[in-house]
């Protein structure tokens, strides 16, 4: 194990420098002209920002988002990891609470990333692919050291906003050290060889999550890693299968039905395959068995969240239970208390929110004293989602607390009523909240629901399925085909979306 990421990223380019590091868009990289640009790219960022300033990186899953974030590393500087599909208006006030003293960014965001450097006084902009690019810094004759310290554990290594599921993303700082467990505990949950895995990402590397899959793991496993354009399904297909991948990056279950619902699918060969990771939202049990008729592999499903990750995971070393997110990786304490103090820790099979202690868990929101204050009470992180432990200590989500639905004056979780509409064979994708009910004064279901391709299917249909399955009052009184599902920058649903869509159709 190594104390910093700066010391796993140089251990990987001195012992695999020939490796290929890196394919994107056609171009690869090597270790070695990795090392040499995110030291080239140092030495700007460490013009631009003083040890502890952050670098925001404005980029999209690329060679040059990694090559940008060892570069800030390098530096001593603390990148922040920014979406670079969020519009202007939503980045601004992430760009507030980041306060970086520069911005790498491409050529596609260029324009707006200089209007808000300008409006927010941020004097640094790097444009990766216009200012200067990943080869000619790779072929900058190598430089004399910085002349600064070298990291240490306790250093910021990261700020990672949250998904924006709930509200407003919010920044959490990591350490290096922290950052360095995560890792090791994604490791454990799925273990992979120490070189010669080829890995495909696909969930953003701004998130925990596609950070973890595509940045971290991958250079800890000095591994081959296939960036693939954009989530399109059929291209995935098409690289996992030309470059026999072993490692699927994974994610939210959106990635794994949009895979699914790739026509060559059935035809490729992806025998080389070995570890499907997910996390991030509940997974349907549906989705795990067709993934496994699809392509013989199990999904490895993990549990965590930005401002700890991963706090358990399923298969590998840790064992199998379907519809539980695992047991906790060894160095996590997970209790389930009780929903209204948050206090007494329940017993065993017992549902209530769901508190975790570990090493790798957040100091703080930045700049949020009141939220962290919320967040991390008595040394545990309150990860606001609702479950309970089972006799052998494997932990089952059953929803947010945030996303309870009250009907008829019962609790509603919304994962059941999607789980029950996933199984339904014509069905792509399902989503369910709460609306206000005028007749009762409480709140009614509203399902939206996605066909599979070239399937006809009718809201009646979905309602005589639930009805099967489910009693009365859990069953959406009003469901809507509808051709895709609206998703948060992680690729998460967005059930703040689907809330303001009731309420638009209602107006
Ligand atoms: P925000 O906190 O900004 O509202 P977010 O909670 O979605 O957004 P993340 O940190 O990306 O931000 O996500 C963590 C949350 O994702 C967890 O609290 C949990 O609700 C959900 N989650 C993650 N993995 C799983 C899983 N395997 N099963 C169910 N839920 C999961
Ligand atoms: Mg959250």
């Amino acid at each position: 194990p190594f104390a910093t990421l700066c010391a796993m990223f140089d251990h990987a380019v001195a012992t695999t420098p020939g490796t290929v590091s890196l394919r994107h868009l056609g171009a690869s990289v090597t270790y070695r002209e990795e090392g040499r640009a995110a030291s080239a790219l140092a030495r700007r960022l460490a013009a631009a920002a003083a040890p502890g300033e952050a670098v925001a990186l404005l980029l999209p899953n690329s060679i040059e988002f990694r090559v940008a974030f060892f570069a800030a590393l390098k530096a001593l500087a603390a990148p922040a990891l920014l979406n670079p599909l969020y519009p202007g208006p939503q980045l601004e006030p992430l760009l507030r609470d980041a306060a970086p003293r520069a911005v790498v960014c491409s050529p596609a965001t260029h324009e707006l990333v200089l209007a808000l450097a300008a409006s927010l006084g941020i004097p640094g902009v790097v444009c990766l692919g216009r200012d200067t690019t990943v080869a000619e810094l790779a072929a900058e004759p190598e430089a004399p050291p910085l002349g600064r310290r070298a990291a240490e554990p306790g250093d910021v290594a990261a700020l990672l906003f949250s998904g924006g599921t709930t509200g407003v993303p919010k920044a959490v700082e990591h350490t290096h050290g922290r950052l360095v467990v995560a890792t090791r505990c994604m490791e454990y949950c799925w273990p992979t060889r120490a070189s010669g895995e080829v890995w495909l990402p696909v969930a953003p590397f701004t998130h925990i999550y596609g950070f973890l899959q595509g940045v971290l793991c991958p250079v800890s496993a000095r591994a081959e890693t296939v960036v693939p354009e954009r989530f399109k399904p059929e291209h995935v297909v098409e690289l996992m299968a030309g470059h026999r991948v072993t490692v699927f990056g994974g994610g939210p279950p959106a990635i794994y039905a949009g895979v699914l619902s790739a026509p060559n699918l059935a035809g490729a060969d992806l025998s080389a395959l070995r570890v499907c990771p997910a996390g991030g939202a509940p997974m349907p049990v549906e989705l795990l068995e067709r993934w496994r008729r699809a392509t013989g592999r199990e999904i490895h499903e993990g549990y965590g969240m930005t401002e700890i990750a991963p706090i358990s995971g399923t298969n590998g070393l840790t064992g199998v239970r379907p519809g539980s997110v695992g047991k906790a990786v060894p160095c996590n304490e997970v209790q389930v208390v009780d929903l209204e103090t948050g206090a007494r820790v329940l017993p065993l099979g017992e549902r209530g929110e769901v508190r975790v202690r570990g090493p790798h868990m957040m100091a703080g929101y930045r700049g949020r004293p009141e939220e962290t204050a919320q967040a991390i009470r008595g040394g545990f992180v309150y990860t606001g989602d609702i479950g309970h432990l089972d006799a052998d200590g494997f932990l089952f989500i059953t929803d947010r607390k945030k996303d309870v639905v009250l009907v008829k004056g019962f609790n509603v979780f919304p994962r059941e009523v999607e789980e029950a509409i996933y199984a339904h064979p014509k069905v792509a994708a399902a989503g369910v909240v709460g609306a206000p009910d005028p007749r009762t004064g409480g709140e009614r279901l509203v399902a939206y629901v996605v066909p599979r391709a070239d399937e006809a299917l009718s809201e009646a249909e979905i309602a005589a399925h639930c009805a099967e399955r489910l009693v009365g009052y859990k069953v959406p009184d009003d469901i809507r085909v509808v051709e895709a599902l609206p998703m948060t920058g992680a690729q998460k649903l967005d059930r703040m979306a689907l809330r303001r869509m009731v309420r638009d159709e209602a107006a």
